[in-house]
């Protein structure tokens, strides 16, 4: 009898990886949703010409659908296909709520922005898996994700993976700049425990630099667990069923059931559930397997700090090559801050830049459009992420109607740690040429980061409501969470890449 995964997201790919290396036979369930064939043939047109081909119409085209994108929701290639409405998973008031589930093949990694750290075992200190036990698996999802990036500055920080070797994506000017700046300082900074380097990204060393990366990558090259999922599906053990929705499942002495919408029943003989964490919250409160009636989850909140630079950007930032990922990181390693790293990621001019400038600041304060475009052009944004510690919780319930209606426990350490890293982050940018506008500060509301799980939280010796070492909710033998559900505690310096060495790790040891 073979193995179940529920979802080919990153952390399903993982599982399934890792499963097959075993010699295990797997059979993925996957809701399994497609990019709409319209879209599909718009990004191949595009992929079929260098940038340097693309006219100002077609890019315009291209990226219009992502200027149309409804607040709250992500978009790529102009489709919805890779994100769920709220209102298909959530039930009551649930406006102030920023995570969304996702139904597609390859899950949320369609839309992510390819930002890859592992932890710091300071920051999992809480955890029962420590930094040591997870760096094989860091390595073995490296050999099927790319990971870009330099020997640099962050290694010593976070060494959970081996940097010798990797290139990083080329830097556009503004960054290229500011990262030399930030070299020039990097003593002084360190005594304000500022560490930085280029970022680590899920993107191909092929990358043409076309500025596509927040439309879609034409190419494919920001990595997309659809790309390890169309690996596996020639691999002759696994089995692919897409258009299958998971409802619930039933363990007994021999198996697992898992249910389906439509009535059918698979049975498997584990089952690993990695349907993100809002999906996989709804299907664990459906399954009932302990009388769970509830679940917390812990969030790793963001806010965008704007900062100016002000030195003359040559070439300009909005010319192309270019790319519009994050490209530098810079980690707050500052006890006053917060006893954990705070991540902040910097993205450099993008396209999105002067139509929110225009949008919040524009006409009603009478500032002109070419204004606006030449501050667009100094524009540098920070994102900047708390631990769980620090962030926010969600309570989430099942509803009669089978959704999930979430409740903020909101936390009062949010506004304090976050004006303590924003004035820490605008010290140490204002001694290489940057002014922040803290006035500018937006806090994102609670799930928006999407750095979120910790619903059944491993320990080491669980309770109600927690999970083992290998993601088994208490109670259940057979039946493993490997999604970020099982994540102890969420730390700053971004979610997937160890969500994906967890499961790896999980499915790697599983009986
Ligand atoms: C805009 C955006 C930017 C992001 N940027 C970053 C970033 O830079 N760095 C980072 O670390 N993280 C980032 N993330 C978060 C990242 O995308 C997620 O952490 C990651 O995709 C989670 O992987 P997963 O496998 O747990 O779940 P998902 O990616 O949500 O995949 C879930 C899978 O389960 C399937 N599924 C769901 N429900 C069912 C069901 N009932 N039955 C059957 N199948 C089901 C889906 O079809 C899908 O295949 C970002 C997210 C977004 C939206
Ligand atoms: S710049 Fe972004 S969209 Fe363009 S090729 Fe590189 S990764 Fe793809």
């Amino acid at each position: 009898m073979a193995d179940i995964i529920i979802g080919s997201g990153p952390s399903g790919v993982s599982a399934a990886k890792a499963l097959l290396d075993r010699g295990r036979d797997v059979l993925m369930v996957d809701a399994g949703k497609t990019l709409e064939p319209e879209h599909m043939a718009q990004r191949d047109e595009m992929a079929a010409q260098p940038p340097q081909g693309w006219d100002k119409t077609r890019r315009d085209a291209y990226q219009q659908g992502q200027f149309e994108t409804p607040d709250g929701q992500a978009r790529r290639y102009g489709s919805d296909f890779a994100m769920e409405p709220a209102d298909a998973t959530l039930s009551g008031e649930h406006g102030w709520f920023g995570l969304r589930s996702s139904r597609a093949g390859g899950g949320l990694s369609n839309l992510w922005g390819g930002a890859v750290l592992p932890y710091r075992q300071q920051d999992i200190a809480d955890w029962p898996v420590n930094i040591t036990q997870l760096a094989p698996h860091y390595a073995a999802v490296a050999g099927f994700m790319p990971v870009s990036g330099a020997k640099d500055g962050l290694c010593d920080l976070l060494p959970g993976i081996e940097m010798a070797g990797r290139s990083p994506v080329p830097p556009g000017p503004q960054a290229r700049n500011l990262l030399e700046r930030l070299s020039k300082k990097s003593n002084r900074l360190a005594l304000d425990g500022i560490h930085f380097g280029a970022a680590r990204q899920a993107v191909d060393g092929d990358c043409k630099a076309c500025g596509m990366c927040l439309h879609g990558c034409p190419w494919g090259y920001i990595y997309s667990s659809q790309r390890t999922l169309s690996e596996l599906k020639s691999h002759p053990r696994f089995t692919y069923r897409p258009n299958a929705v998971a409802l619930s499942f039933f363990e007994n002495s021999t198996g697992v059931d898992v249910a389906l919408e439509g009535g059918e029943t698979l049975r498997g003989e584990h089952l690993f559930i990695g349907a993100g964490v809002l999906e996989t919250a709804r299907i664990m409160l459906a399954s009932d397997p302990s009388g769970t009636r509830e679940m917390t989850l812990m969030d790793s909140q963001h806010a965008f700090v704007p900062m100016l630079h002000r030195w003359r950007s040559t070439p300009r930032p909005d010319a192309l090559p270019y790319t519009t990922l994050p490209q530098i990181f810079v980690e707050i390693d500052a006890p006053d801050v917060s006893p954990n790293l705070v991540h902040a990621q910097f993205y450099t001019w993008n396209e999105h830049f002067a139509r929110d400038l225009i949008a919040n600041y524009g006409f009603g304060l009478g500032i002109t459009k070419p204004v606006l475009n030449a501050v667009a052009r100094r524009l540098i944004v920070a994102q900047v992420f708390l631990h769980s510690q620090h962030s926010s919780r969600i309570n989430l319930r099942l509803s009669g109607d089978g959704k999930l209606i979430p409740t903020l426990q909101p936390n009062p350490q949010t506004p304090v740690v976050l004006k303590s890293a924003r004035q820490n982050l605008s010290r140490a940018m204002g001694r290489v040429g940057m002014t922040t506008l803290g006035f500018a500060t937006r806090l994102g509301p609670a799930g928006s980061s999407f750095h979120v799980g910790g619903s059944v939280p491993m320990s080491a010796n669980p309770v109600a409501g927690q999970s083992d070492t290998l993601g088994r909710p208490l109670g259940l033998s057979r039946v493993h969470l490997v999604d970020g559900s099982v994540l102890p505690s969420i730390p700053a310096t971004t979610i997937t890449f160890s969500v994906m060495a967890n499961a790896h790790r999980i499915a790697a040891s599983a009986p």
